[in-house]
């Protein structure tokens, strides 16, 4: 299935102002609005959920593609023709294996940042040469399957270069190799999520004193390492804070370049990090304005001599997923009416341990699965778990939710549902993508089947029950 042809390529993107201003316009936002709303309510009549399922996660599979597409065209409208660009999707953001089969299907690699995300990863069929293994604490074995693999590895450490320096002499391997930076060009909002700050445990810390220096000789001594990566952070990050740091990385490409007398790095991995808009549907900043940005303020990147990786993870998924959930009970605390819903910090982790961090855009649908109408009340709505601060949202204003409604929350694609946390031993839910079915109607397919409580039981040690016992 395509997406709609109404949004095709042109009626997106950045609308100039007479006074240089450039206003960005989402046209898909309406159209994921009418999608979700339609899945709601098809997923509540098709049973997905009701009163013995009282949660499930929805992905919107149309959404999915247009992001992809979008990511594919932002790139290739600021490129030199023939330039070759891998779009290696951050598995960490939704380690779902069909859903990186839909993202292979458009043209996304994946980036692995462990032995279970490089398995999934290879259960989709994504091919070596399209995944990109990066994480700060690669074990010996992970280092010998990566290269035998031949996929590419970007080295965190001085000490895990060493370890590649015997594999690479041994195994004659095929891996594109390079070195990961920090360039510190400093944190963002979150500070959780700024990986490019002074202290930040990830890559060579390029501004400490004689690391540059290391670098570029680590380069000139290993005519191996061809890449060079860097990833700024995560959400929270100014987009010029962004681009700063793929400006130094470039410039140091360039100096290895230079001093190497050839071109030795011929590929510079950007990372991801493109933040999400959690505030409206609109999708705001878009991959256009930053691949824009960033040839603007890194022309030499973008002028046919280098390679490009990057490593997008959230802004591909998370407007495209919905929690949906029962209103178990609905009642009053302290003036304020409370939604006891079955989504909380299980599908919600982030949200519900910072909120302020990550507030999260709640949807009041009805019994029914419509979207609810009426006046907009204050209300909490809260999760199933045994603690206080199990709340989805705090004090948001939609129209009352009551007993057998609906609470959806929205942009809960990325680090959400697919990162559960097994707070009072609740289960994983169901994960459905869904899609036209061709005749009007919403078509699911099952993405991830809902935890049983006996595969609860198993996990938890039930072969070993007596282990404990004298
Ligand atoms: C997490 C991560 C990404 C993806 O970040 P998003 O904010 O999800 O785009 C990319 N590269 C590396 C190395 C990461 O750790």
């Amino acid at each position: 299935m395509r997406a709609n042809t109404e949004n095709a390529e042109g009626t997106r993107g950045a609308v100039a102002h007479d006074d240089g201003r450039t206003d960005e316009v989402d046209a898909y936002a309406e159209g994921r609005t009418v999608r979700r709303n339609k899945a709601v309510r098809a997923a509540v009549e098709q049973g997905l959920v009701d009163a013995d399922n009282p949660l499930v996660a929805l992905l919107d599979v149309v959404g999915i593609r247009e992001s992809a597409a979008e990511l594919r065209s932002a790139f290739d409208a600021v490129t030199a023709p023939g330039t070759p660009v891998l779009h290696a999707f951050a598995v960490k953001a939704s380690p779902l294996v069909p859903v990186l089969r839909l993202l292979r299907a458009e043209g996304i690699g994946a980036e692995v940042a462990s032995p279970g995300e490089l398995a999934l990863a290879r259960a989709a069929g994504v091919e070596p040469e399209r995944t990109v293994l990066d994480s700060p604490a690669k074990t010996p074995a992970e280092l010998r399957e990566a290269l035998a693999l031949g996929i590419a590895v970007n080295a965190d450490n001085p000490q895990e270069l060493a370890r590649l320096d015997s594999l690479m002499a041994r195994s004659g391997s095929r891996s594109p190799v390079g070195i990961r930076v920090n360039p510190q060009v400093g944190g963002g909002s979150i500070e959780a999520l700024s990986t490019a700050t002074a202290t930040s445990k990830f890559g060579v810390a390029l501004r400490d004193e004689g690391a540059r220096e290391w670098v570029v000789r680590a380069y000139l001594e290993r005519p191996w390492l061809t890449r060079l990566h860097a990833h700024t952070g995560s959400q929270g990050i100014e987009l010029t804070m962004m681009a700063r740091g793929i400006a130094q990385t470039y410039e140091l490409a360039e100096e290895i370049n230079r001093r190497a007398g050839r071109h030795q790095v011929d590929t510079v991995d950007i990372g991801g990090g493109l933040p999400v808009n959690f505030a409206s549907e609109a999708i705001t900043p878009t991959y256009g304005r930053y691949a824009r940005l960033l040839r603007e303020t890194v022309p030499g990147l973008f002028d046919g001599r280098y390679g490009l990786v990057t490593e997008f993870g959230r802004s591909l998924l998370a407007k495209h997923g919905t929690v949906v959930a029962r209103v178990e009970y609905a009642k009053s605390a302290g003036g304020r009416p409370v939604a006891v819903t079955h989504a909380g910090v299980q599908v919600a982790t982030r949200t519900v341990y910072a909120p302020e961090s990550w507030p999260l855009r709640i949807a009041a649908y009805d019994a029914q699965g419509r979207p609810k109408e009426g006046p907009a009340v204050v209300q909490d709505v809260a999760g199933p778990a045994c603690f206080a601060g199990d709340l989805l949202a705090r004090a948001q204003s939609l129209p009352l939710l009551e007993q057998g409604d609906h609470a959806a929350a929205l942009d809960t694609g990325a680090y959400y549902f697919a990162h559960h946390y097994a707070y009072n031993s609740l289960p994983r839910p169901g994960i459905h993508g869904f899609a036209p079915d061709g005749a009007g109607g919403v078509a699911f397919a099952t993405v991830r089947a809902p935890q049983t409580i006996e595969e609860i039981v198993t996990e938890s040690g039930a072969a070993h029950t007596d282990a404990l016992v004298p």
